[in-house]
């Protein structure tokens, strides 16, 4: 097999042995890119050169010995994390010319670590969206059907992994920007607790749901990642200073002792027959390796998208005020006036869909409404917070479908903004609740489209994920199959 579509612990024997270089792979991942990226459309910006220079200093480390299972790892960054010196656009042209002057903790803590930044992916303008179609840069392509999605909003960054443009990526997920791709594109996404990982450097959709995680190949690759990326940061207030453990100790065969909740409102009206098959098959292997499983219920489920299409388009319309022509990006020239100026440069640079979101968004916090929309949204917010408190009081995780159906064709949900919405009705209330979840391939639809498994767990048990995910991963052995991409 090439050198691109090995995982990053399949590449760290072959670099331990000295069988392979950083160059060598960087040399192979663009030349895939080269091969295939005119047809997958997965990255806004490549940083071709870069690359190599850094390449070229891992292959001393490496050749020296040093250097921990990032060091000379190819990856692809969403483009909604800031990059020193690389531009950073979010998928938006109000940003087309921004230059970030300082790089995101997260993406800082991968490079100390040796990996290297091969571009940055694209994703849906300032990550809203759910088919990575809303982006000002283009629509990237499922590797597995070029007229399907690869889901959104960080669809750039799963398609650059499952095409093997890169080995592996970060992607961010407000309400289900990682899972959702990672299920429509055949890989693994996790989004991690609220806290677990630094949003410094992340721009800000809405910041009480944000949290940046990765898109990997397979399970032991996340749980490579995310040993480097956790973490405290004193620049982010809201990161949780708490021990990281080694989370590939999670990796062990057997789930005896663990308790496995099936959310019955998961598994609902408009749930696609083959999704749901192939998450029942995942279930029994699950049980197989030792699992206890109980139906358990998450009443509020329904109310999930309500809320989070208040709270999340609040926050953002006063994260997005920021983008006025003054200080970053693109600003209207023609303008006579400042007044005009903003309006003018707010209106050319942001897309359709941000509009619609801050104008949602300016409603529900405008006075006299703000009671019976924002407040509301919190108070229901409460109430599926308190739902995973009682299921996690009777199981380990929830195991459950990402996403109703595998992916769409491109173009198909674009006029019908609601229907493009409900589709995260089973990825959103992990934001809400700040807790961690894992999308985990576990099936195929008979048109060849990847469906993927979501596990969710209590805060800070990211171990519990992955030690399940893994136990999915070597029973369902799908993990090494790749699309059918020339
Ligand atoms: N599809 C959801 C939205 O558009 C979630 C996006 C995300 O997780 N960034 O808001």
């Amino acid at each position: 097999m090439d050198l691109n579509a090995l995982s990053i612990h399949e590449l760290n024997e072959l670099l331990k042995k000295k069988e392979t270089t950083p160059s060598a792979l960087t040399e192979a991942v663009f030349k895939r890119i080269d091969a295939v990226e005119e047809q997958i459309g997965a990255f806004i910006t490549l940083n071709k050169d870069e690359a190599f220079r850094r390449a070229g200093e891992a292959d001393k480390k490496r050749a020296s010995g040093d250097g921990g299972p990032l060091c000379g790892i190819p990856l692809s960054i969403k483009d909604v994390l800031c990059t020193k010196g690389l531009r950073t656009t979010a998928g938006s042209k109000i940003l087309e010319p921004f230059v970030p002057p300082y790089t995101a903790t997260v993406v800082e803590k991968l490079e100390d670590a040796g990996a290297i930044i091969v571009g940055k992916a694209t994703m849906d303008e300032f990550a809203m969206g759910s088919s990575n179609e809303n982006c000002a840069y283009g629509v990237p392509r499922n590797p597995w059907q070029l007229d399907s999605i690869c889901g959104g909003s960080s669809g750039g960054s799963a398609a650059s992994v499952a095409a093997d443009e890169c080995i592996a990526s970060l992607g961010s997920d407000t309400g289900g920007s990682i899972r959702q791709p990672a299920s429509h594109c055949g890989i693994v996404g996790l989004k991690p607790t609220y806290g677990r990982v630094s949003r410094f450097g992340l721009l800000a959709y809405a910041s009480s749901l944000d949290q940046v995680g990765p898109l990997t190949k397979d399970i032991t690759d996340c749980a490579l990642m995310l040993n480097v990326i956790s973490g405290y940061d004193s620049k982010d207030s809201t990161s949780v200073n708490r021990d990281v453990p080694d989370y590939c100790d999670a990796l062990v065969d057997g789930l005896n002792g663990m308790t496995i909740g099936i959310p019955k409102e998961y598994f609902g009206e408009g749930l696609d027959s083959e999704v749901e098959a192939a998450v029942r098959n995942g279930i029994e292997k699950l049980k197989e390796a030792g699992a206890q499983v109980r139906e358990v219920s998450l009443p509020h489920t329904e109310y999930g998208v309500a809320a989070y299409y208040l709270i999340a388009p609040a926050e953002a319309s006063s994260n997005l005020a920021r983008y006025d022509g003054v200080k970053y990006g693109m600003r209207d020239m023609e303008a006579e006036f400042l007044q005009d100026m903003y309006n003018q440069t707010r209106s050319k640079g942001f897309g359709d869909e941000v509009k619609r979101r801050i104008i949602m968004g300016t409603y529900a916090l405008s006075s006299g409404y703000y009671d019976a929309y924002y407040k509301k949204a919190s108070q229901v917010r409460t109430l599926i917070v308190e739902d995973y408190k009682k299921a996690f009081a009777e199981c380990d995780v929830l195991v459950s479908p990402v996403t109703p159906s595998p992916a769409w064709k491109i173009g198909e949900k674009c006029n019908d903004p609601l229907s493009m919405y409900l589709s995260d009705v089973l990825t959103i209330p992990a934001n809400l609740a700040g807790i961690p979840g894992l999308s985990v391939p576990c099936g195929m639809s008979d048109e060849g489209l990847p469906i993927g498994l979501q596990i969710q767990a209590s805060h800070f048990d990211e171990e519990k994920l992955l030690r399940v995910g893994f136990n999915l991963e070597t029973r369902l052995d799908l993990a090494g199959s790749k699309p059918p991409l020339s």
